[in-house]
């Protein structure tokens, strides 16, 4: 993995404030993944509790450092989706997970330094765990370094946001991340980059996962569509069989550049049905599909009712 060039502001931000004995008792990660919050974070705690580190930098070799990348140093505390008592794992974090934290908490660090919670996703919190977060984050304990990661930092509750030091990632300037791209050796980056929105990390794994060929499709389907061609249920099944979250991500994305190709006067590619305010409206819908798939309906339905409204 090669440096990510847009972490060095926020990296040397964060890094002066522990010089200056200044850092915050609770850090909230925000933005989109695929921009690399978790090496970030992982890059900085493991800085916090190795025993020689040079300007924050872990050195990897010393018995803090050998207990973190075993994933048992004890004064690092990683919190996610925990187990149901039937074996599943469940989609939210919740309120025992947090008490069980703050009673953790209560102990002294077992190496005498910093102890280090990790919240991942922090947005998966139900709304008790968060309530039971707000009391940790109001009575910190010193020595205690709270980070929250979050995709969808809107899903916190603001309560929790305000009481967090926030560092922002967002997408990077096109150069900067085509020469990271290029860097980790991805195959056509500027059409990668393309596809994902300028998220360089997505590019990455998508340029990996055949996402290029996905893109495609999914033009070639709703151009067919529009035109009164192809199978509707046909496409509600293909898109739901791999990854339908990423076909309604290039939805919206195609519908976006239809109408940015009628704004410029230029050949629109899918030949919609639509005027220009029905297209937009399209758009959102497709976004708000997407996070729909998140919920209890049924993923057939949402694709079934968004495809009605494109023809
Ligand atoms: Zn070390």
């Amino acid at each position: 993995m090669t440096a990510r060039p847009w972490h060095a502001d926020a990296w040397t931000r964060l890094q002066a404030r522990r010089e200056r004995d200044a850092l915050p008792h609770a850090l909230l990660l925000a933005g989109p993944a695929g921009l690399g919050k978790r090496d970030f974070l992982a890059a900085f705690v493991n800085g916090l509790l190795c025993q020689h580190p040079a300007a924050g930098v872990a050195c990897g070799t010393c018995r803090g450092c050998q207990l973190l990348a075993a994933g048992t140093h004890p004064d690092l505390i990683t919190l996610s989706f925990g187990l149901r008592k039937d074996g599943v794992t469940r989609s939210e974090i919740v309120v025992d997970q947090i008490r069980d934290l703050s009673q953790r908490l209560s102990m002294a660090s077992q190496f005498g330094g910093w102890q280090v919670v990790t919240i991942d996703p922090a947005d998966a919190m139900n709304a008790a765990a968060a309530n039971a977060l707000l009391k940790t984050l109001e009575e910190p304990t010193p020595s205690t370094l709270l980070a929250l990661v979050a995709d969808e930092p809107a899903r916190l509750p603001a309560t929790i946001r305000s009481r967090c030091q926030r560092i922002d990632f967002l997408v990077p300037s096109r150069e900067a991340a085509l020469d990271w791209l290029r860097a980790e050796g991805v195959q056509d980056a500027p059409a990668a980059l393309e596809a994902a929105g300028g998220n360089p990390g997505m590019a990455r794994a998508w340029a990996a996962g055949g996402a290029l060929k996905q893109r495609g499709e999914v033009r070639h389907d709703l151009k067919a569509l529009a035109a009164g061609r192809g199978d509707a249920m046909e496409v509600v099944k293909r898109w739901q069989a791999a990854d339908p979250s990423r076909y309604l991500w290039f939805a919206a994305q195609a519908a976006t550049d239809e109408l940015r190709a009628r704004a410029s006067g230029k050949a629109a590619p899918l030949d919609s049905q639509l005027d220009d305010e029905a297209l937009d409206g399209w758009y959102g819908k497709a976004n708000r599909a997407r996070d729909a798939l998140r919920g209890p309906l049924r993923a057939d339905l949402i694709l079934i009712e968004l495809l009605a409204a494109w023809r």
